[in-house]
C-alpha cells in the first residue's frame, strides 16, 4: 500500500504467474513451456536482427507478420491482430471488445488471468461452473452478458470443446463478442479460425509461447472479423503503438514459415502426453483427457499438495492449485522423454 498509488491500484488483484525458479537442474513442468525449443530458423532470423537492426524502431503494424499469419490461416490481412504475448491481446479485448455494463462469462475453472482483467477494467466477472466431467456446457452460456471467453482446450483441465458446441455458444450470443482462447489448440484440437467468416462475433486468440516454443519472445495473435480487429487496433494505438519489437516480429515470421519444425514439435509433445498419461494411469492416477501440452491428474490416496511438495524435494516442479474442485489435482506440463522419466521416478518414491 502506498499514498502515491491511485485508489484503483489499491483495488487490483494481480495475477501470480507460475514460478520461474532460478536454480538450474530442476525438472520444470509447472508453466506449460514447450521443452523442444523454437525453430532454429527463427533463432537465426532473430540473431540477424540483433546484429544489424536494433537502432531502428520496429514496424508499428507488424505488417509482414500479420500477412504471414493471414496466409497461414487463409484469412485476409485485416482479420489479424498481433500483440506482446496473448496476455496483452486479451487485455485489449477485455478493455475494447467486452461491454462493461454486464458480466463477462468464463468457466469457473480456467485461465486465472480472466478475473484479473475484469478487476482491472471494473467489469463484473461471472465464472460459470464446469460440468461434473470438467467440461464446458454451451447451455450455460445463454444468460445476459457483456462478452464470453474460454480457453479451448481449456486450462488447466486440458478438455477440448468440439467446434459444433462452440458454434452453439456463438449462435446464442450474436450481439456479444465470444473469444476462443486457443493457447493450446495445436496439440490435437481443431481451430475455430475456420468459423470466423461465418460469425462476426467470434474472435480467436493464439500464442507462439506453447506449440512454437517461444514463451520468452512474447508474441500472441487474434483472428476475427475486420470490425473486431479494427477495435483492437484502436486500443493498441491508444496504449503502445510498438508492442512487438523487431526481434519478435522477425522470429515470429520465421517460426510460422518453418512448418516442419512446428509439426515435429507438436507430434513430440502429443506422443509424450500419451506415454505420460498411460504411466500415470498405471500408478493409480485419474488423468483427465487432455488435448493440451499438460495433463491434470489426481491420485485417490494422496493429496495434490503433498505430492507437489514431495516432487519438489526431488527437484521436480509441477503446478498445484488451491482452488475448489481441483485442489486434489496436479497439473503436469508435458516435457521431454528424460523429464517424464525423472518425474515418474520421483513419483514412485513419493507414492
Ligand atoms: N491463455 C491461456 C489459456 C494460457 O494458459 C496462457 C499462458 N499462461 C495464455 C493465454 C497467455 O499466453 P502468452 O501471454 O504467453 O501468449
Amino acid at each position: 500500500m502506498s499514498k502515491f498509488w491511485s485508489p484503483r491500484v489499491h483495488e487490483l488483484t494481480p495475477y501470480v504467474p507460475g514460478e520461474q525458479p532460478k536454480v538450474r537442474n530442476l525438472v520444470k513442468l509447472n508453466t506449460n513451456e514447450n521443452p523442444f525449443g523454437p525453430s532454429p530458423k527463427a533463432v537465426a532470423a532473430m540473431k540477424a536482427v540483433v546484429a544489424d537492426e536494433l537502432k531502428l524502431y520496429p514496424d508499428p503494424e507488424s505488417e509482414r507478420l500479420c500477412q504471414t499469419i493471414a496466409d497461414y490461416y487463409g484469412v485476409a490481412r485485416d482479420q489479424v491482430f498481433v500483440g506482446n504475448g496473448s496476455d496483452e491481446v486479451l487485455a485489449h479485448i477485455f478493455f475494447g471488445l467486452f461491454q462493461h455494463d454486464a458480466p463477462v462469462l468464463f468457466p469457473d475453472i480456467s485461465y486465472s488471468f480472466y478475473p484479473v482483467y475484469c478487476n482491472l477494467y471494473g467489469i463484473e466477472a461471472r465464472p460459470v461452473p464446469l460440468t461434473s466431467a470438467f467440461e464446458i456446457d454451451p447451455a450455460d452460456y445463454r444468460c445476459d452478458n457483456g462478452g464470453i471467453i474460454f480457453p479451448n482446450p481449456n486450462a488447466p483441465t486440458g478438455c477440448f470443446l468440439p467446434l459444433m458446441q462452440v458454434e452453439e455458444i456463438l449462435k446464442a450470443n450474436p450481439e456479444r463478442v465470444v473469444v476462443v482462447d486457443e493457447a493450446y489448440v495445436d496439440f490435437g484440437g481443431d481451430t475455430a479460425i475456420t468459423l470466423v467468416d461465418r460469425y462476426p462475433n467470434l474472435l480467436v486468440t493464439q500464442t507462439l509461447s506453447k506449440s512454437r516454443s517461444l514463451a520468452g519472445l512474447r508474441v500472441g495473435l487474434a483472428v476475427g472479423s475486420p470490425e473486431l480487429i479494427e477495435g483492437l487496433r484502436r486500443v493498441k494505438d491508444s496504449f503502445n503503438s510498438y508492442p512487438l519489437d523487431r526481434v519478435a516480429q522477425a522470429g515470429a515470421v520465421a517460426a510460422f514459415e518453418d512448418e516442419a519444425w512446428f509439426r515435429d514439435s507438436c507430434d513430440g509433445v502429443m506422443a509424450e502426453r500419451k506415454r505420460l498419461t498411460a504411466a500415470l494411469t498405471d500408478l493409480g492416477f485419474e488423468v483427465l483427457p487432455s488435448m493440451a501440452n499438460f495433463v491434470l491428474a489426481r491420485h485417490p490416496d494422496h493429496s495434490g499438495e503433498v505430492l507437489a511438495a514431495g516432487l519438489r524435494e526431488r527437484k521436480v516442479i509441477v503446478r498445484h492449485f488451491n482452488k475448489p474442485r481441483i485442489e486434489d489435482f496436479l497439473r503436469i506440463t508435458i516435457g521431454t522423454r528424460a523429464q517424464t522419466d525423472a518425474l515418474l521416478g520421483a513419483l514412485k518414491e513419493v507414492l
